[in-house]
C-alpha cells in the first residue's frame, strides 16, 4: 500500500473523522466476513471511529450484533459506524457515555447488554493520549488523570460489569499499543497505561481461564485515526508512521483482522493471555 500524502492538520480531542485528510480506511470497501462471529454479541468501546469503527464493521460482517460506546460529542461518527453495521444486516446499539465516570461506565455496559440481549465479546478499545508536550515537567495532572481514567480505570469498570454477562466461550480483547514496548517521550503517561493493559491482560487471562473466557490484547503501531490530529503536534502528523520498517502509518482496516482473530472462537479458541502486534514492523517484545 503506497503512503498517501498527509498534510499538517490539527483538531481538538476527541477528534472527528470528517475533517481528516486523507480519510482513513475502515474496511468499508474491502472487509469480507466468513462467519467467524456468527450470532455473537459484542460491545466495542470507542466504536465510533478509527480502530473501533473498523472492528465494528468487521465484526458485523462476521455475523455479530454490535454495541458501540463513544462520547456524546462524537454522535456523527457513531451514526456513520451504525450505518455500516446495519448495512451488514446486523443490530447496532448506540451507547453515548463518558467512561471516565464510574457510574456512566457501568451503566454503558448495562445499556449495551440490554440492547444486545446478552454479551459474548468485549472490546476495550476506548483510549486517550496527549502528545503536545516537550518535557516530563509538561505533564499536567488533569491530562494525566484523563489518560489514566480513560485507559485504565474505565477498562476495569467496564470489564467488571461485563463479567456479569460473559460466560464459557466468551472473549475480551483489549487495545494496547506499540507504546507499551517503545515509549515515546511525549507519551510517558499514555505509554505506562498501555504497559499496564498488557499486564492486566495476562492477569485476567489467568483468572478467567477456568470460566472459559479468553483475554487478549492487540498492540497497534501508528494508525491513522482521529486520535492523531487531535493529540499530536501538526508536524508530527505529517510524518506519522514513517519511522516504521514498512515506512508508513497503518489504516484502521489493517488492525481489525487481529481483533477478529482473537475474538473469534473459530480462530482464537486456544489463544489467551497474549498481545498481538500490528505495528508495521516495530517489535512487540
Ligand atoms: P479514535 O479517536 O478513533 O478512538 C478512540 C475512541 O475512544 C474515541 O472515538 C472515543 O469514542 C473513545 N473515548 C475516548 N475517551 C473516552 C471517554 N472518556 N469515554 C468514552 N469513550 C472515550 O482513535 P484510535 O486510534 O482508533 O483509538 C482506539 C484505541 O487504539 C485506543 O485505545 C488507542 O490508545 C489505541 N491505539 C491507537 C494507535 C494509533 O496510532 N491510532 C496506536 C496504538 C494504540
Ligand atoms: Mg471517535
Amino acid at each position: 500500500m503506497a503512503e498517501q500524502v498527509r498534510p499538517e492538520q490539527q483538531q481538538e480531542p476527541p477528534g472527528l473523522t470528517g475533517p481528516m485528510v486523507p480519510q482513513p480506511d475502515h474496511g468499508e470497501d474491502s472487509y469480507r466476513g466468513s462467519g467467524r462471529l456468527e450470532r455473537k454479541r459484542a460491545f466495542i468501546t470507542g466504536g465510533d471511529s478509527g480502530i473501533g469503527r473498523a472492528v465494528a464493521i468487521a465484526f458485523a460482517r462476521e455475523g455479530a450484533d454490535v454495541a458501540i460506546g463513544y462520547l456524546p460529542e462524537e454522535q456523527v461518527d457513531a451514526d456513520e459506524t451504525a450505518r455500516w453495521v446495519r448495512e451488514a444486516g446486523r443490530t447496532c446499539v448506540l451507547v453515548p457515555a463518558d467512561l471516565t465516570h464510574e457510574e456512566q461506565a457501568r451503566a454503558a455496559v448495562r445499556t449495551a447488554v440490554d440492547g444486545l440481549g446478552g454479551l459474548d465479546v468485549l472490546v476495550n478499545n476506548a483510549g486517550y493520549q496527549m502528545a503536545r508536550r516537550e518535557t516530563f515537567e509538561d505533564v499536567e495532572t488533569d491530562e494525566m488523570d484523563r489518560v489514566m481514567r480513560t485507559n485504565l480505570y474505565a477498562l476495569v469498570w467496564v470489564t467488571q460489569e461485563a463479567l456479569q454477562h460473559l460466560g464459557e466461550g466468551s472473549a475480551i480483547v483489549n487495545c494496547s499499543s506499540i507504546q507499551a514496548y517503545q515509549p515515546s517521550q511525549s507519551l510517558v503517561d499514555y505509554a505506562s497505561t498501555k504497559a499496564a493493559i498488557n499486564n492486566m491482560t495476562v492477569n485476567l487471562a489467568a483468572e478467567l481461564g477456568e470460566r472459559g473466557i479468553r483475554v487478549n490484547a492487540v498492540a497497534p503501531g501508528p494508525i491513522w485515526t482521529p486520535l492523531q490530529p487531535a493529540t499530536q503536534l501538526p508536524e508530527k502528523v505529517a510524518s506519522f508512521g514513517q519511522d516504521t520498517p514498512l515506512g508508513r502509518a497503518g489504516e484502521p482496516a489493517e488492525v481489525a483482522h487481529a481483533f477478529v482473530f482473537l475474538a473469534s472462537a473459530v480462530t482464537g479458541s486456544y489463544v489467551s493471555g497474549t498481545v498481538l502486534g500490528v505495528t508495521g514492523g516495530k517489535p512487540v517484545f
